[in-house]
């Protein structure tokens, strides 16, 4: 049977750094979750549909095709064949994304392809109900966290190397909204799995937290 490592946690907390270098370690697929609704959202955004109408976004679902290409250590995200990789990380798909995720049937589309990728790989998958809800049977479970302020001064960094024009605060504001967000929609929140085992790695670096997790793998 292929092995399934998920990771779930707060926004901005790591999760993807530590979930590729696991990937890479042992040698499994990694998979970004979270890319596919950045995906979808950046759609309706180009497309001018308000990310508050419901019926809207429904109806426009179809018309979404979304792919990830795993790469060595990058994952391409194309939408309906374009590459988006970058664009879906800045600010204005960060701020809407969360109201797209909540929407129950975004979320039925994406578990499904989620899914699917796991059928035949063993892989380590990164999001927010990947534990709970897309594969609960998986081997391994992981709950990432770490204080706001911290989360938010290492992806401030991250977007201004990139180029992206925001203050700390603003990155800051963000996240406490998607965390509240994914906390208290009604279709599958974020929330610890039962059998997870929580990090914080508000205070260790990439390689202390990457030996946590081989770990927890190992035993
Ligand atoms: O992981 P990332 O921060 O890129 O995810 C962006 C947003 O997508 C999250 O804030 C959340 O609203 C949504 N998401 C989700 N379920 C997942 C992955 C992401 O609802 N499995």
């Amino acid at each position: 049977k292929n092995f399934i490592i998920a990771i779930d946690g707060y926004s901005s907390c790591g999760k993807s750094t530590i979930a590729k270098a696991l990937a890479k370690r042992l040698n499994f697929i990694y998979v970004d979750s979270g890319a596919m609704y950045r995906a979808a959202t950046l759609y309706f955004l180009r497309n001018n549909i308000d990310c508050n109408n419901r019926d809207a976004i429904i109806e426009a679902l179809e018309n979404i095709h979304v792919e990830l290409h795993l790469e060595d250590d990058y994952t391409q995200v194309l939408l309906n064949n374009e590459d988006v990789s970058e664009e879906i990380r800045l600010m204005p798909v960060s701020q809407n994304v969360s109201k797209v995720s909540a929407i129950k049937e975004v979320r039925q589309a994406m578990v499904k392809l989620q899914q699917k990728m796991g059928k035949t790989k063993n892989i380590v998958m990164d999001g927010r109900d990947i534990g709970t809800t897309v594969f609960p049977d998986a081997q391994l479970k992981v709950f990432m966290t770490a204080e706001p302020l911290i989360r938010a001064e290492r992806r401030y960094k991250e977007l201004k190397a990139k180029g992206d024009e925001v203050t700390v605060r603003e990155v800051l504001d963000n996240l406490k909204e998607r965390d509240l967000l994914d906390t208290t929609r009604q279709e599958s929140p974020l929330r610890k799995a039962d059998d997870a085992v929580i990090l914080d790695n508000s205070h260790m670096n990439p390689e202390q937290q990457l030996e946590f997790v081989v770990n927890l793998y190992k035993n």
